[in-house]
């Protein structure tokens, strides 16, 4: 059932080492680790501080600026109301996530500041420093690392600098990023970062706010019991940390596996597709190697493509977005024809026969 789904940077599956370390947390051992009064609730609490450390080993920041939230879209926001509440700006990019834009959208006041991006889906510098600019000091900049849509990776080292010359802090949504590409939160000198463990093959539903220990802070907005260090409160989820954890130790350890796996499924592709007219509307340079958003310029059919390439399961935009917010990007970055694009994003369980099938469905299709 999976071997022709192409929609990987909309969810993955649980993998087989998160499954299995998750399990035992369920039934056997489910006591609250916050509760320190078993045997039971020490063990859940050591796997959660295991889970905590394998977290922070993959993103490259410390274990004790690691808060566990429901994931990237509930971690979004928590930054965003932070700056929002305290009357600062959020600095965003137009073809930002809807985690993002739609957060500053709801803002309805003059504290959203938008910057736009090229048609490769870089951001354009000048619109970015203007926006740098206009903003308060100690505002909040997004920087979406890995676009979901598109691909493309922003080069966070120069946009970053030009951040911190104007006093901004900086928060990467590196959800798509993590897992398809080297990255170390440390190394990028970013303020947070926000992730979700299912895009790299952990559970739906939990995922992480990085808060650098060293430059910033954060007021909580659960409050209650006072979990991870009053930040945010409420029963730690052991099983989906645990499976977190899992999923992040994997991850590491398999992405230059991972990558060199998409990077050749993407050549054969494209060497499938040889001869056909296309625009592809990504960096391709610089680009999550998994990632192909391309226009067939000779699809004049009103039917969207991908619906008719069912049974292959490829995408037209985020499959966190209505309809609206996949046209949002496209048009954002010039590219009108949405019917005749489609977004493919390869997974570890992608393969090359499918591929190939997929690419020659392409062709015939447009040769009809
Ligand atoms: N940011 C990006 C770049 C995403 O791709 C997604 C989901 O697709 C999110 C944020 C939101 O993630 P979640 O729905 O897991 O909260």
């Amino acid at each position: 059932m999976s071997e022709n789904f192409f929609d990987y940077n909309s969810t993955t599956p649980v993998c087989k080492e998160a499954l299995e370390a998750m399990l035992p947390y369920f039934s056997e051992c489910f006591a609250n680790p916050s509760a320190q009064t078993s045997a039971m609730s020490l063990k859940s609490k050591a796997a959660i501080d295991r889970a905590q450390e394998e977290v922070a080993d993959f993103i490259g920041c410390k274990s004790h600026e690691i808060v566990f939230t429901s994931g990237a879209t509930e971690s979004i926001n928590w930054v965003f109301e932070e700056f929002l509440s305290l009357k600062k700006n959020v600095l965003v990019s137009e073809i930002d996530h809807d985690a993002s834009y739609e957060k500053v959208q709801s803002a309805q006041n003059s504290l959203a500041i938008f910057f736009k991006a090229n048609k490769l889906g870089q951001v354009d510098l000048e619109s970015f420093k203007k926006a740098c600019t206009r903003a308060k000091p100690k505002s909040l900049v997004n920087l979406m690392y890995a676009h979901n849509e598109l691909g493309t990776l922003l080069n966070l080292k120069e946009l970053i600098s030009i951040a911190k010359e104007h006093s901004l802090f900086v928060h990467i949504d590196a959800t798509q990023a993590l897992g398809k590409t080297p990255f170390s939160f440390k190394n990028s000198e970013a303020d947070f970062l926000s992730c979700s463990a299912h895009k790299f093959y952990g559970p739906k539903g939990v995922g992480t706010l990085v808060i650098n220990s060293k430059t910033a802070s954060l007021t909580s907005l659960i409050k209650g019991g006072g979990q991870q260090n009053n930040l945010r409160s409420g029963t730690l989820n052991t099983p989906l940390i645990v499976g977190f954890g899992a999923a992040a130790k994997l991850a590491k350890e398999s992405l230059q596996k991972d990558m060199t796996h998409y990077e050749s499924l993407k050549n054969l592709f494209f060497d499938q597709i040889k001869g056909l007219n296309y625009n592809l509307n990504s960096d391709n340079e610089n680009s999550l190697k998994n990632t192909i958003n391309i226009t067939f310029n000779d699809w004049n059919s009103p039917s969207p493509l991908y619906l008719e390439l069912t049974p292959f399961a490829v995408s037209q935009g985020s499959a966190c977005s209505s309809g609206s917010g996949a046209s949002r990007v496209l048009s954002s970055i010039g590219q009108h024809k949405l019917s005749s694009t489609i977004r493919i994003s390869f997974g570890r369980g992608s393969k090359a026969e499918n591929t190939t099938l997929l690419a020659k469905r392409i062709l015939s299709l447009l040769s009809k």
